[in-house]
Order: structure tokens, then C-alpha cells, then sequence
């Protein structure tokens, strides 16, 4: 798929920014542009139609979803279009990136250049770049994951189930303050039976053993997705590529498998562990913030200790 052109967004109002695509995935590409009227910077998510044909209904509930949310750490957005091929959704521009940029430090440094554009360099906790990575200090995770903790519950609340969490979709603003982005997994329970949904999806290392079933699962799946994504932010690494795999079947067959054991690193300390533990747990019922205590249980854990909530 041929990279966006001046010609492509002239149309919406836009000029993009030389050099500036600011992220991609599995069906998209994000472009820094500019709004040619008041000269705003947005961040411009472009999906080709055609690789998300069979998924159509999923893209539209990103829109929808985004749209619709008015949350302080919910990314906003503004507008959507299309062309002939393409979608294309406007959002807030978050120049500091992703939780995986910070984790990488000066990440956005880490850019080849190539036709006109710069591409990110594929930064996972088990690639190339693996060795670079180390863990955030405490004090940040808890900050950052503290925000996330109101996040999920404020969707949940909203019957939305966010089922892609991982430090790649969750953005940092100008302040340091989280902005929960790419809403493509995102699903309204609401009005389905039990609140429950059926769809294998979610991204390898982050996706919870009840997901991988076709029972059906519920909100449960994002607690989980949590437990991965603090053990990540402590330690650089994702708990379930180690010993070192890049095969997502093995990793899938770790998470499901009730003997496997996830290895803690000795500096990690015991509050943290157990936190991670306890969110790591493969059945649901038994799982931070899903059994009887509820998200409560899980803002009131010892490893959030002095958090002021309110
Ligand atoms: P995908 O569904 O393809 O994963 P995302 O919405 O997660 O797409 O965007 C891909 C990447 O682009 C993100 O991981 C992030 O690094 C970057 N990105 C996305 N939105 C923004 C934004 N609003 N500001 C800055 N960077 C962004
Ligand atoms: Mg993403």
C-alpha cells in the first residue's frame, strides 16, 4: 500500500507534515498533518478499505466509539472521511508518542528515513531492540497504570470492552497524562447477552486465556491485558516471550497453559509481583478486579498504595 499523498488529503483541508508518519499497524498508518485553515496539528489515522473489508464493522466501531467518548484520558477525535480507497480519522496529535516510546526513551529518534517519509523502526519488547529496553521507574508505572485503572473503568461502566491494551495504544499528552488510543478492538457489550463476546482478537503477548476460548468472555480480558502491560512497563520485557520466542502460537499455548510460570526478575518488588500476579490469574473469576472486590479491590491494592483516586 502506496504511502499518503499531498494529493490525498488536500481535499479534507490537510497538508501533511514532511516526514512525518508517526506510527503504524497491522491496517494502518498514522500521518502527522496539518489542518490548512488554523494550522492545528493532528494526528491523521489512515486504514485501507480493502484490507479491512472483512472487518468493516469493527473500523466503525472505532469511529464510533472515539467519537462518542469525552474522557481526560480517552484520545479524541475530531473527524472522519474517505476517499475511494481509504478511511481516515483525525485526532488529537500526541507529540511524545506512546508508553512504548517512553519505555524506549529516545525512540523517536529511532527513525530510518526512506522516500520523502521517515518509517518507525519496529520497536516490540522482543525484537531487535530488545536489549535496549529496560524497566520505568516505579513511580511512573504506578502513575501511568493508575490511569489506566479509570480508563478501563470508565469503559467498562460504558459496556465498552477495550480488548487491544498494551503500551503501544496508550498514548502520553504534553503533560505526561495518558490518552488511551486505537479503539479498533474496542466492542459495546451493551445490549449482548450476559455482556459477552466471542471474537479471538487482541495482539499475541497481551491476550487472556478466556479470549483464546470460544466460550465467550467479557471485560475480564482487559484486566489481564493490564497485568502484561505493568509487568512490561517494570521490566522492558513481555512475560510471556521468555524464554525468548518470537512464535505467537507459543506464546498463546504459555498463556493458556495452567503449569506455565512467568519468570519475575529478582529486582522486581513484592507488591508489584503480586499485583501482577494476581491480574495474571487464568481463570477470570479469580482475577484482580473481575472477582467479588470488583475494581475497587484493584485501586486499593498495596502496589497503588498513596494514589490519591479522587
Ligand atoms: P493500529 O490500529 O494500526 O495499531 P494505532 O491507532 O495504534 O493504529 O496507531 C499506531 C501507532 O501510531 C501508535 O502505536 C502510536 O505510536 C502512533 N500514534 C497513533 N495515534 C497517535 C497520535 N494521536 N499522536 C501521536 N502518535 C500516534
Ligand atoms: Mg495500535
Amino acid at each position: 500500500i502506496r504511502n499518503a499523498s499531498e494529493e490525498d488529503v488536500k481535499e479534507f483541508g490537510l497538508s501533511l507534515i514532511k516526514g512525518a508518519i508517526l506510527g503504524s499497524g497491522a491496517f494502518s498508518v498514522v500521518y502527522e498533518v496539518c489542518e490548512e485553515r488554523s494550522k492545528r496539528k493532528f494526528a491523521m489515522k489512515r486504514i485501507a478499505k480493502s484490507s479491512v473489508d472483512h472487518c468493516r464493522s469493527h473500523i466503525l466501531c472505532e469511529q464510533k466509539i472515539t467519537r462518542n467518548i469525552t474522557h481526560p484520558f480517552v484520545i479524541r477525535q475530531y473527524a472522519s472521511f474517505q476517499d475511494k480507497k481509504h478511511l481516515y480519522f483525525l485526532f488529537d496529535y500526541l507529540p511524545s508518542g506512546d508508553l512504548m516510546d517512553v519505555l524506549c526513551g529516545e525512540a523517536r529518534l529511532m527513525r530510518t528515513s526512506g522516500g520523502g517519509f521517515t518509517s518507525c523502526l519496529k520497536r516490540s519488547g522482543d525484537g531487535e531492540n530488545a536489549k535496549f529496553l529496560v524497566g520505568l521507574d516505579e513511580k511512573l508505572a504506578q502513575f501511568y497504570v493508575a490511569q489506566i485503572i479509570l480508563v478501563l473503568e470508565y469503559l467498562h461502566w460504558n459496556g465498552i470492552v477495550y480488548r487491544d491494551l498494551k503500551p503501544e495504544n496508550v498514548l502520553v499528552d504534553e503533560r505526561g497524562f495518558v490518552k488511551l488510543g486505537d479503539f479498533g478492538f474496542a466492542k459495546n457489550l451493551k445490549n449482548l447477552p450476559e455482556e459477552k463476546t466471542t471474537t479471538f482478537c487482541g495482539t499475541p503477548g497481551y491476550v487472556a486465556p478466556e479470549n483464546v476460548f470460544t466460550q465467550g468472555y467479557s471485560y475480564s480480558v482487559d484486566f489481564w491485558s493490564l497485568g502484561v502491560l505493568t509487568y512490561v512497563l517494570l521490566t522492558g520485557k513481555q512475560p510471556f516471550n521468555q524464554p525468548r520466542t518470537n512464535d505467537p502460537m507459543v506464546v498463546v499455548q504459555r498463556i493458556v497453559d495452567p503449569h506455565w510460570e512467568i519468570q519475575y526478575p529478582p529486582y522486581m518488588k513484592p507488591a508489584a509481583k503480586e499485583f501482577i500476579q494476581e491480574l495474571l490469574q487464568r481463570e477470570h473469576q479469580k482475577r484482580l478486579g473481575c472477582r467479588e472486590g470488583g475494581v475497587l479491590e484493584l485501586k486499593t491494592h498495596k502496589w497503588l498504595k498513596g494514589i490519591p483516586w479522587e
